[in-house]
């Protein structure tokens, strides 16, 4: 471990603090680290492995792909993305699909798909996006605009322009920013995650929607982290019942293998036309095979798992000593300690063999959709425990 320290410090580039763990193995949600200690995993690699580690139906979908063929480009046909985008779109309503391989280039999808649609119906002045402050949606220069925290922006100026940051919540400012700019769309979480699992009120998203649609301007729902059932819905945007006109989804969706889409509602399904965009890797067959095992296994029977799991650890942890707050939805958790920074309280709970995450100042908890009841509560005793001290 040592070593491996010394080494990656020493060749890769230094933009992650990585905890002091190597991990070398996992099985379903337990991870084992080089000295052969066993943790619970409650992040599941940011919200990516939604069944888990080795999670057999997955594997057995992944390798039987990897046995035809690994990759083959967009000039030729594949079964898996074909068959993953009409799952996509049966499910949702949508009507077409874009695949990339990520949650950032998921939303440059959108942010192009909404640029030239606006530009070709209402005119090429109308190219604003507006973004709600606190947001989070990647880390290329367009998708940092996008982003609404300061902090990244400052060292890689200029970024691309045209975005205006809207306060999250304030119906009244979403409609000040749409009446005074000429706007494209209007991109927001419903939860946001990186901002510290933060849950918009529904008079807000709802809002939005009707004031999007009265002023003719898009609605993209970012469903990087919140998507593929882990908010207890397939989308987080079902909690709330509006219609966007474009979803932009990656993380949960590849089950471990990269893989991001912009789904495109009626309104834009025909805004792409040959040359616009593309992608060498988009639509991998392997990563959509996996994919499409992933998404048929989100069904009404595991979402309600996810809400159950939901409820038990909001009932476990609302109101227990050392913690503030607890906030989320589904398997997005934030838990505000009252007493500790939040980065303390995962320390601890790695020394007692629990792996958590952070977002701001709270514990961020993203297990797998179908993590065991007994680990889970396990975690969630050993996350208490944590607070409390
Ligand atoms: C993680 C995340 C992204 C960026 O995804 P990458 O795959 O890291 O590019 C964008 N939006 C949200 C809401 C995210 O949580």
């Amino acid at each position: 471990m040592h070593d491996l320290k010394t080494l990656d410090k020493t060749y890769i580039a230094n933009t992650y603090a990585r905890f002091p763990v190597e991990i070398v193995a996992g099985h379903g949600s337990t991870l084992t680290d080089a000295e052969g200690k066993v943790y619970i995993d409650m992040g599941s690699g940011i919200a990516v492995n939604s069944f888990g580690i080795g999670d057999p139906v997955w594997k057995q979908a992944v390798t039987a792909q990897l046995d035809r063929v690994q990759h083959t480009s967009n000039l030729y046909y594949t079964e898996p993305c074909v068959q993953l985008a009409q799952m996509l779109c049966e499910r949702t309503g949508m009507k077409k699909v874009f695949f990339g391989n990520s949650g950032a280039e998921a939303n440059e999808c959108g942010i192009k798909v909404a640029r030239k649609w606006a530009a070709a119906h209402k005119g090429p002045e109308y190219s604003t996006i507006l973004t709600l402050w606190n947001s989070f949606h990647g880390r290329t220069l367009t998708t940092l605009a996008a982003t609404g925290q300061d902090h990244y922006h400052e060292l890689f100026q200029p970024l691309t322009p045209g975005f205006a940051h809207v306060q999250p919540n304030d119906l009244n400012d979403a409609k000040a920013q749409m009446a005074s700019h000429k706007c494209a769309a209007i991109l927001i979480e419903c939860i946001q995650g990186e901002g510290g699992v933060k849950v918009m009120d529904a008079d807000f998203v709802k809002g939005v929607a009707q004031a999007a649609k009265e002023n003719d301007i898009l609605l993209i729902v970012d469903e990087v982290q919140t998507g593929n059932g882990r908010t207890g819905q397939l989308y987080s945007y079902m909690n709330y019942g509006i219609e966007p006109d474009i979803v932009t989804t990656a993380k949960g969706l590849g089950g471990g293998l990269p893989l991001g889409c912009a789904l495109l509602g009626e309104k834009v399904a025909d805004v792409l036309t040959p040359g616009d965009h593309g992608s060498t890797f988009g639509g991998n067959p392997v990563c959509c095979a996996g994919a499409v095992s992933i998404l048929s296994r989100i069904d009404d029977a595991l979402l309600a798992e996810v809400r159950e799991k939901s409820a038990y650890i909001f009932s476990a942890l609302t109101g227990a000593p050392g913690v503030e707050s607890v906030s989320g939805m589904g398997l997005m958790i934030g838990i505000k300690p009252a007493n500790k920074s939040a980065a303390d309280v995962v320390k601890t709970c790695m020394e007692n063999g629990v792996l958590c995450l952070t977002a701001k100042d709270r514990v961020r908890l993203l297990p797998a959709l179908n993590i065991p009841t007994e680990l889970l509560h396990k975690a969630v005793a050993v996350i208490k425990a944590a607070c409390a001290e």
